[in-house]
């Protein structure tokens, strides 16, 4: 690419190339490495940005001018460090390039200081009380893993270098450094096995493909729902006659006006290098998917923060809002993002099978850690996926149910079974009972394309596990760290008892298989999780059912979890113990928020209006009785007696919700809201449709 190529050269540009031509034109890829950085540092930058190393400082200075060079020619006026604290969300704090050199004269500077690293206020990003008021510094530093791309607005850019955010004692504040943290300690894991498999040593690989569900809908409605405004979901509104029950909406034919966006969408990931491959509707009316094709996790996890931003100026400019909400709308399907995590060794994808003794042995002996580590771990798993926006959604009877359990398919249910009973001797494969691993091959595995078991929260699907218990608004980053984690503290124990083992290694690593299968086979579990007896069988198999925010917190301080992510090196005891804080305090503010909207609108929006049509109708029955009509005195007489008890019901119902309030009694106000919910919704059915205050269901959740 040369230099001048990029400085406007975008209307030149044919319109129709399939966005291969215009992919990855915002990002400061190798191409452009290569076009503004001297060869030498261009070299030195490449090398560390594939293997991870920290940055030569001797070359910041180059870097961080060739960075300028190009993000100027692209219109940037501006670089920030572009952060991921812990409200989930993303952060940044623009600098100017510019800097006066002398009367009424400026330049663009960006140094390599600029470039690495930066000091920031943090006071108000939540920090769990890592950091105490009078050291409010915290710290910003390059990942140099995840490129430096531009982001556009109507009259500009901004170079955004990604970076992780640390407190002045070095505490992590952010979302990105503990994840950097747990794939360094998988990646030194998975090393350990392979060379134990006498594998020669490659390139380990964490990857992670994000399908991301969302609503869209008119802006128009969004803007009358203080609910949403405020909440970002609604807290009343009645089921619609029709939603989502005669299927039709999932993978049905989009709508011009929602493929317009969609379209301008992946035009501006592909822009960002962002590999947005899969579109279509979801099962609710008004919710969509977007899924990418899967790449390295750390990279994974940033495209996803910027999946979510993309996605919701996309839907202003179209006059629609995106909602990230996980349960934007009662009685219809929430939005998840399911987490598709897998591991390639020198490139292969230790989750494949392969196609002899010895990768299928390799392939068991990773599914088998994996299982391993969700029964042994799966409340701090749960907990990853914590938040009052998912508890609406986890064991609502339509997504995954806040018990964490393994879907294998028929095929590895049987393969372990035969792993289970260990008796050697004649015959091989699967169904005949018996398997010796590293002598016989793997029966073929059908690679699942469709989803075999969607009631499942982790699922195998064939060359990689499906977590689908993460919500859609959640940043990837805390549940693949902690899967991450976990994983590693597997693949250590399963190389820690190997290494103690004596005999040849094929019989030691059978007989392990053979055990860990017994000691952990409790979470496999193929059912429908969606059932009430699924609840039963797993209280009864004595898995973790942790079915709210504050129960799924809990694991944070237990001293188990403690160990195991210090052991790891991802979280320290305090990194923990800051987390719990900041979740517990991120659950009751929304909480107290979504408390004080319902209260709001009830008392400020419905009962005027439930009150206004009671007296009319009271006045029109008593005029009626005294004209002595003799037809609609019973409407009116039931209509308004309804209408009575609805307005006296709300009554009781906002106080009950305001004293719960004014307790800070976050349990209460969750009861009093649904409580409140049931009156307000009912009362929708009986006012005047052109008088009710709020925008319909039947109204928002169909965008034409
Ligand atoms: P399906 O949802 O039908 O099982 P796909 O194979 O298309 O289908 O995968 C869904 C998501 O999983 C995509 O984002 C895809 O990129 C991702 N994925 C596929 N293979 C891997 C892998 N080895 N590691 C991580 N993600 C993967
Ligand atoms: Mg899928």
């Amino acid at each position: 690419m040369e230099k001048t190529d990029s400085v406007g050269g975008r209307k030149a540009r044919p319109k129709i190339d399939g966005g291969s031509a215009e992919y990855g034109e915002d990002v400061f890829s190798e191409r452009a490495i290569r076009a503004f950085l001297p060869k030498g540092v261009a070299s030195k930058l490449l090398a560390t940005m594939r293997e991870g190393k920290p940055l030569d400082p001797s070359i910041a200075d180059a870097v961080a001018d060739g960075m300028k060079d190009w993000a100027v020619g692209k219109g940037a006026t501006h670089f920030t460090h572009w952060f991921q604290p812990l409200t989930g969300g993303t952060a940044e704090k623009h600098d100017a390039f510019l800097e006066p050199s002398g009367p009424a004269e400026a330049v663009q500077r960006f140094s390599g200081r600029n470039l690495i690293g930066g000091e920031t206020d943090a006071s108000s990003f939540p920090s769990g009380g890592l950091r105490s008021t009078f050291e409010a510094r915290g710290y910003t530093a390059w990942d140099p893993t995840s490129p430096a791309f531009i982001k556009r607005h109507e009259n500009g850019a901004t170079l955004c270098i990604p970076t992780a955010f640390c407190s002045f004692t070095g505490d992590t504040l952010d979302m990105k450094t503990p994840l950097l943290r747990s794939i360094q300690a998988v990646t030194r894991a998975t090393e350990r096995l392979m060379r134990m498999f006498g594998q020669p040593k490659a390139h380990v690989e964490v990857t992670l493909g994000a399908e991301q569900e969302y609503f869209l809908i008119d802006r128009q409605f969004y803007l009358k729902r203080p609910d949403l405004l405020q909440a970002g979901r609604t807290v009343f509104g009645a089921a619609p006659a029709k939603h989502q029950q005669l299927e039709d909406h999932y993978f049905g034919a989009i709508r011009p006006r929602v493929l317009k966006f969609m379209t301008e969408v992946e035009r501006r990931l592909w822009q960002l290098g962002i590999p947005a491959k899969t579109r279509h509707n979801e099962v609710a009316p008004a919710q969509f998917e977007l899924a990418p094709m899967f790449e390295e996790l750390n990279l994974a996890c940033d495209h996803n923060m910027m999946v979510m931003e993309v996605l919701r100026q996309a839907a202003e400019r179209n006059g629609l809002v995106c909602l990230l909400h996980e349960k934007p709308f009662e009685g219809v399907n929430g939005s998840g993002k399911h987490c598709n995590w897998s591991i390639s060794y020198g490139g292969r994808n230790l989750l494949t099978p392969g196609d002899n003794p010895r990768e299928n042995a390799i392939f068991l002996t990773v599914l088998m850690a994996v299982i391993r580590a969700i029964e042994m771990h799966a409340d701090i798993l749960r907990w990853a996926v914590a938040g009052a926006g998912n508890d609406h959604r986890l064991g609502a009877n339509e997504a995954p149910p806040a018990i964490i359990s393994v879907f294998l398919g028929d095929e590895l249910n049987a393969v372990l079974e035969a792993i289970e009973k260990g008796q050697r001797g004649s015959g091989s494969g699967a169904r005949g009972g018996k398997l010796r691993v590293g002598v016989d091959t793997l029966p073929a595995l059908p690679r699942d394309t469709t989803d075999r078991n969607r009631t499942s929260p982790f699922a195998f699907t064939g060359n990689k596990f499906e977590f689908r218990a993460p919500g859609s608004s959640q940043n990837c980053s805390q549940s693949q760290m902690v899967l991450n984690t976990i994983v590693a503290e597997s693949l250590e124990a399963i190389c820690d008892r190997l290494d103690t083992m004596r005999g040849d290694f094929n019989d030691k690593l059978q007989a392990l298989l053979t055990y860990e299968v017994k000691a952990h086979k409790r979470v496999i579990f193929s059912g429908d999780g969606y059932s009430p007896e699924w609840e039963k069988e797993a209280a009864k198999r004595g898995l973790p059912n942790l079915r709210d925010t504050m129960a799924a917190l809990a694991p944070l301080k237990e001293r188990r979890n403690i160990e195991l992510f210090e052991r790891q090196g991802v979280l320290s005891r305090t990194e923990m113990l800051s987390r719990w804080e900041i979740g517990i305090e991120d659950y009751r503010r929304r909480i107290r928020i979504e408390a004080e909207i319902a209260l709001e609108i009830a008392r400020s929006m419905v009962r005027p209006v439930v009150a206004d049509e009671f007296s009319r109708l009271a006045t029109a029955l008593g005029q009626a009785k005294a004209d002595g009509l003799k037809v609609g005195i019973r409407g009116l007489t039931a209509l308004s007696s309804k209408l009575g008890a609805g307005l006296d019901d709300l009554h009781v119902k906002c106080d009950r919700l305001e004293r719960s309030i004014l307790r800070g009694d976050h349990a209460a106000q969750i009861g009093a809201m649904g409580a409140l919910r049931k009156t307000v919704d009912r009362l929708e059915g009986l006012v005047d449709d052109s008088r009710w205050p709020l925008p319909k269901y039947r109204e928002i959740l169909f965008v034409y």
